[in-house]
């Protein structure tokens, strides 16, 4: 195999903001369980303050203070994933290094396999047809600083909601309408991003180590978890998100000693 690229620059973990979407009806069954594992590591909580509802507006409200927050903030890239993501942040880390953050780069597994057609409403009940790509939410995805700031006159302050409006898609399609359709920045797709829409089990246990992002859910009333023999039985850990911590972070004192061979 090859050797991975040369980094196009040096960053750590610091660097990233990482936006976690979540709602109180969550906060127990999924977000202990992020604190608990790779949060522990990393990132720092804000409250939106956004209605906790399940609207396309609530969760347009979560991604403009998402993207403002971020702006603030200073660092070099924005990344966003669910509540019931798995951020891998060391292979993050290297995956955004081979990127300079000045550049336009969206990151991210797209959740159909073509572009979502969709209707752009102009002023004067004008209706416009647009395509373009957009990464999926639950797969989490990434933004360079250089291409966040091009964004600002669509997603910055109250025009996010605006521009979601227009057209009437969730928060992860606005994403993808304002960098590929308003910007004709392309998405950069990455098979290293993991939602539940996908078939989990097809990630092997050699694999984890690079994957960026993993997930858990249903699908067609049967539990769709990565295949991982892992530190923990799924009865204790349905998800599979402790034995993956376990796995990625050995020396964490609530993870059973390893023994050495
Ligand atoms: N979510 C939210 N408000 C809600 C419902 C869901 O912010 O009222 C968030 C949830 O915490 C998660 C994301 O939206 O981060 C996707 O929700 P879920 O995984 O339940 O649904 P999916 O779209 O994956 O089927
Ligand atoms: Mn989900």
């Amino acid at each position: 195999s090859f050797a991975d690229p040369p980094p196009a620059e040096n960053i750590s973990a610091d660097d990233i903001f990482i936006a976690v979407k979540t709602t109180k009806k969550f906060h127990q069954s999924r977000l202990s369980l992020l604190l608990e594992t790779w949060i522990s590591r990393n990132v720092h909580a804000i409250n939106t303050n956004c209605s906790a509802a399940h609207s396309r507006q609530a969760l347009s409200c979560k991604m403009a203070v998402e993207y403002d927050k971020f702006i603030e903030s200073g660092k070099k890239w924005f990344c966003h994933v669910d509540d019931d993501n798995y951020v891998n942040v060391r292979a993050l880390v290297k995956h955004l290094s081979q990127y300079p953050h000045t550049q336009d780069m969206y990151l991210g597994k797209p959740s159909l396999d073509r572009p979502i057609e969709a209707t752009e409403r102009l002023g004067d009940n004008k209706m416009k047809p647009v395509n373009f790509w957009f990464a999926t939410g639950g797969a989490g995805f990434c933004v360079s600083r250089g291409l966040a700031l091009k964004m600002s006159p669509w997603a910055s302050g109250g025009h996010f909601m605006n521009t979601a409006e227009k057209i009437r898609l969730p928060d992860d399609c606005t994403i993808g309408y304002i960098i590929e359709s308003v910007l004709g920045v392309p998405l950069t797709r990455s098979n290293l991003f993991h939602s539940h829409l996908e078939n989990l089990q097809q990630v092997s246990r050699s694999e984890i180590h690079k994957q960026i992002t993993l997930s858990y859910g249903m699908f067609e009333n049967k539990s769709n978890i990565i295949n991982l023999k892992g530190a923990f039985p799924v009865e204790e850990d349905p998800s599979r998100f402790k034995s993956v911590h376990c796995l990625l972070y050995p020396d964490t004192p609530w993870c059973p000693l390893q023994v050495p061979y």
